[in-house]
């Protein structure tokens, strides 16, 4: 008992990365999710939030998910990936974004990122393009948007198509239309650590009409049950190569009572986003970190604050001295060139010093919504203290 006790306090005390919001709607709606008597997925609550992301955003052929990761494989599917393709990816990104494309035996090919952002550098892109390339995965990072009017005119000049790994990117713009409409296809999440969430959860989006058939079969376990619901068919059968990757009811209302609080979110984050950006820009001035870039064509959508320090000693030397005074920043990515299980497949060397440096010098600070904006104050202000000490 003594021991809970302890651990309940410590987490008390300190500042956490991430802590899921909840709206307080959310009982309400999987209550009635329950009493519609049909809660295994692709009902009332399922509509709901297609139509929502279609009337906010402009996508316009949602199919829910289980996961961001789901929705890649369901665009990996529809894309026919085999062994004999390659696929570009970043290498500064999570491992979802490429092993939906390596699962269906594809060469992953590893691009680098920009000098300054983590989004992946257009113009090495062009040049890894060959004969065998069939898609591309694009990562928005943080929700910034990467540059779509060339990444499409690339691609469709090599008639590859590009998949929006828009994981980071609800509610964010690229020029005048939301991320998640540029691409041919395109993957949100609604992880927890997510600006939304239903715990578990994601979302594909088609923008190339002539796969939506074949992606409602691919939904539902590669059958062509939706047909026999409209009355076309009166059996379902096993029509192509799909999974089961729709989520239930619960999983839809519990996202439909957030997305109901989106502007609410999205406001708060802002002001969390701003304030860490206003209290650190003098340590930017004085070089002793670098803040995100924002391009005159992205939007920002709040998703991550982060810095940039100068080398990785320094960065995990400033986790420890926030770590010892109850704040838990953290970094991400090890770069997937350099993961374990590319390292032993691959006889490829790559060259990616921009995905290295971000791999090594980048720390998200703290950001939900209910960190209030005093404790950000002092995160700033420990920062600005280690700055100094060193
Ligand atoms: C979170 C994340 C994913 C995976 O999302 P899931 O919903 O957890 O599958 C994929 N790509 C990026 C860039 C992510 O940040």
């Amino acid at each position: 008992m003594c021991y809970i006790t302890k651990n309940v306090q410590k987490r008390f005390i300190m500042i956490p990365f991430n802590k899921p919001y909840l709206t307080g709607q959310e009982y309400e709606l999987i209550e009635k999710a329950f009493s519609k008597g049909k809660f295994s997925g692709n009902g009332y609550f399922t509509d709901k939030c297609h139509r929502f992301f279609k009337d906010h955003f402009g996508l316009s052929n949602c199919f829910l998910t289980n996961s961001a990761t789901s929705a890649l494989e369901m665009a990996s599917l529809l894309c026919n990936i085999t062994k004999e393709d390659e696929v570009i990816i970043p290498s500064y990104t999570f491992v979802s974004t490429a092993t939906p494309f390596a699962l269906r035996g594809a060469r992953i090919v590893f691009c680098d990122s920009e000098p300054t952002s983590p989004n992946i550098d257009v113009l090495q892109l062009e040049q890894l393009i060959t004969p065998k390339t069939k898609a591309i995965v694009i990562v928005h990072y943080a929700g910034l948007a990467c540059d779509m009017d060339a990444i499409m005119e690339i691609a469709n000049r090599h008639e590859i198509f590009v998949i929006e790994d828009a994981a980071h990117s609800i509610a964010s713009l690229y020029k005048d239309k939301f991320l998640g409409t540029y691409g041919h296809f395109a993957a949100f999440s609604f992880h927890e650590t997510k600006n939304i969430s239903s715990g578990q959860g994601g979302m594909l989006v088609i923008n190339d009409q002539s796969m939506i058939n074949r992606a409602e079969k691919i939904w539902i376990k590669g059958t062509n049950q939706l047909d026999m619901q409209r009355g076309i068919i009166d059996k379902y059968e096993w029509v192509d190569l799909g999974s089961n990757f729709y989520p239930s009811e619960i999983t839809a209302a519990l996202l439909f009572a957030q997305l109901q609080k989106i502007e609410f979110i999205q406001k708060k984050r802002k002001t969390i986003w701003n304030t860490y950006y206003e209290q650190l820009h003098h340590l930017e001035i004085k070089e002793k970190i670098s803040l995100p870039i924002i391009k005159d064509y992205q939007s920002n959508n709040y998703h991550i604050f982060y810095i940039l320090c100068t080398s990785i000693s320094e960065r995990n030397n400033l986790i420890d001295f926030l770590k010892q005074n109850n704040v838990l920043a953290v970094f991400h990515y090890s770069a997937l060139h350099s993961s374990p299980y590319i390292q032993e497949k691959s006889t490829n060397k790559f060259e990616l010093p921009n995905a290295d440096r971000y791999s090594e010098t980048l720390l998200r600070l703290p950001l939900f919504v209910e960190l209030e904006l005093n404790l950000v104050t002092k995160i700033t202000s420990l920062i600005s203290s280690f700055y100094e000490s060193i």
